[in-house]
């Protein structure tokens, strides 16, 4: 047993009843079933506090693939990106939002989701009963925004639109919203291509909202400033939201690389920053190589090239034909090449092809675009684009990972220990074509743990439990101990690790996704209930929605720092 505390593991049996562990060590008492966990690690359920499950947990009870990962209890909520509350108007703009900014295919948010709640509490009350993990619901500005503003999402609010947003996000909460998140980022567009509303908001209306936040019990508070390095503006901002709700910041995401320590430092300076100023600000970083897999057809990632916006946003038949211009391929390479953090996407030839859907093209599957340009005696640029084209731009394309070298492994090793970032920021749910970081928990146990001996196995459990518990304050969670929610994972430590990626067509209008099952996840229990048995998932839906307040107790800035004193004390 690894009770997500850190401490070392110990041998005992687990008694259940009632949803809760009631009795730990040697229990005796006649049971109505027994699990025999011999030769696995019985921890506690892992906790995930990026996720976008908002809209698929309506065609997905069981938000796939994250408990086949170990996961029982996930936030949604993200990014500002809720799905309620929702106005008669805003139904239509925000599936195409999430269609944009998230990568859920507008067929299956169509067909798969009913839009037809009003209020927060309404669309909690639609989930009731009907999910697999526990699940709970941040409120986000861009419903806020909309809802209130209609089609001037888009312009500055007036203080009337901020009291009226104020209002809404409080009643959302009284409901049961986890907390209050927002996007500055500048990657984050709507369906037409135009800014989310939060990124049309001012530091003076973010911050205001951010109060209201700090009247209700058990919340907390998400945020994306930019994508790029912070300007000290970022942070200023960042701190102003924590201290007008008194309660920690996590934002989303931190990426560690060996080869530019400076920029890891930089972004983890904004703890510091906030610390000095008694405000909480931590940053998750997943515990795994950002693989990112790109299209030209989503765009994703290719529009943010320096120079490339323009052409991206162009319809997909005006976009093809542009693609295929000799004169637009070389002004598009020419301005690609000094792409800065985002450098490893115009790297072309070392690009990988990574998924193909003609069967002429399935033999350069997994082959770099410079060995395909050598072969064709063209250039790597026109390689990528000549195979794009030859399929509609649907080939998937894998950039080589920035940092995936020593020195990246042991600044990330190091990093992890501090008290400035948490392990995390999977963003299962979204960019369904384009990111596996949904296997951040077994990646962190097969990869970091066994393979590169980065941690020891309870560190990394405590990582996945204990750590995203306390941010949150959730009540009975993250720990195996008596009077505790009996949500556990049973693992095997030796093979436990993410299966292999691939597109699987299982969304509403049979659209694709990215998936991937686990090894050595061997069952998966929510309240007592099996969500994953011998590696597969059952039917059950066991899974709590989780309220604020209720299931949530309140985390200040000052308990938190609390909580870290003492545990320095008593290490
Ligand atoms: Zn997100």
């Amino acid at each position: 047993m690894i009770d997500g505390t850190g401490r070392p593991r110990f041998t005992g049996d687990v008694g259940i009843r009632d949803r809760l562990i009631v009795s730990l060590g040697e229990v005796d008492e006649a049971a109505r079933e027994t699990l025999d966990a011999a030769g696995l690690v019985v921890a506690p359920g892992f906790i995930d506090i990026h996720t976008h499950y908002d809209a698929q947990a309506f065609w997905d009870g069981s938000l796939s693939p994250s408990p086949l990962h170990g996961v029982t209890t996930v936030i949604g909520g993200n990014c500002g990106f809720s799905i309620a509350p929702l106005s008669e108007e805003s139904g239509d703009y925000m599936m195409r939002m999430l269609a944009r900014v998230e990568a859920m295919p507008l067929e299956s948010l169509r067909e798969g989701v009913p839009w037809n709640w009003r209020s927060f509490g309404e669309y909690l009350d639609c989930l009731e009963g009907g999910i697999g993990p526990n699940a709970g619901f941040l409120v986000g500005h861009s419903a806020l925004r909309r809802y209130v503003m209609g089609a001037r999402s888009d312009q500055p609010a007036s203080p009337g639109d901020v009291d009226a947003m104020s209002a809404l996000l409080s009643e959302s909460l009284a409901a049961g919203g986890l907390g209050f998140s927002s996007s500055l980022a500048a990657a984050h567009a709507d369906g037409d291509g135009n800014p989310v509303p939060s990124r049309a908001a001012t530091p003076e209306e973010i911050v205001d909202l951010c109060r209201v936040v700090g009247a209700h019990p058990g919340t907390t508070l998400e945020f994306i400033a930019s994508i790029g390095l912070f300007e000290e503006s970022d942070m200023a901002l960042m701190s102003d939201m924590s201290l007008a709700a008194d309660r920690p910041l996590n934002w989303n995401v931190l990426v560690i690389n060996g080869q530019t320590p400076e920029n890891a430092a930089r972004q983890l300076s904004a703890g510091d920053y906030a610390r000095e100023r008694g405000a909480t600000v931590i940053a998750l970083t997943p515990p795994m190589l950002m693989k990112l897999r790109i299209n030209l057809r989503s765009g994703l990632l290719f529009d943010l090239l320096p120079g490339w916006g323009e052409t991206m946003a162009l319809p997909l038949d005006q976009r093809m034909k542009a693609l295929a211009e000799p004169d637009t391929r070389r002004r598009l390479e020419a301005s690609a090449r000094d792409a800065g953090l985002i450098s490893f996407v115009s790297d072309w030839p070392n690009v990988l092809v990574d998924e193909t859907f003609e069967a002429k093209n399935e033999k350069l599957r997994g082959r770099t675009i410079g060995e395909i340009a050598a072969e064709r005696g063209v250039s790597a640029f026109d390689a990528l684009l000549d195979l794009a084209l030859s399929e509609g731009l649907r080939t998937s394309f894998l950039p080589r990972a920035a940092g995936d070298d020593e020195a990246s492994w042991k600044l990330r090793a190091e990093l992890w220990n501090d008290d400035r970032l948490l392990l995390g920021g999977s963003d299962a749910g979204a960019h369904l074509d384009m990111i596996d970081t949904f296997t951040c928990s077994t990646s962190l146990l097969g990869e970091c743990v066994r393979e590169r001996g980065l941690m020891s196995l309870e560190t990394a459990v405590a990582h996945l439990t204990t750590r995203p518990a306390r941010l949150l304050g959730l009540r009975g969670r993250g720990r195996i101990e008596v009077g505790g929610c009996a949500d556990i994972t049973l693992f095997d430590p030796a093979s436990v690790g993410p299966g292999e990626v691939h597109t699987r067509y299982d969304l509403p209008a049979g659209a694709g996704r990215l998936y991937a099952e686990a090894t050595g996840i061997e069952h998966v229990l929510v309240g007592g209930v099996a969500l994953v048995s011998g590696g597969r998932l059952t039917e059950a839906r066991p899974g709590r929605v989780l309220r604020s307040g209720r299931d949530t107790q309140t985390v200040t800035n000052a308990s938190l720092r609390r909580g870290n004193d003492e545990r320095e004390r008593s290490a």
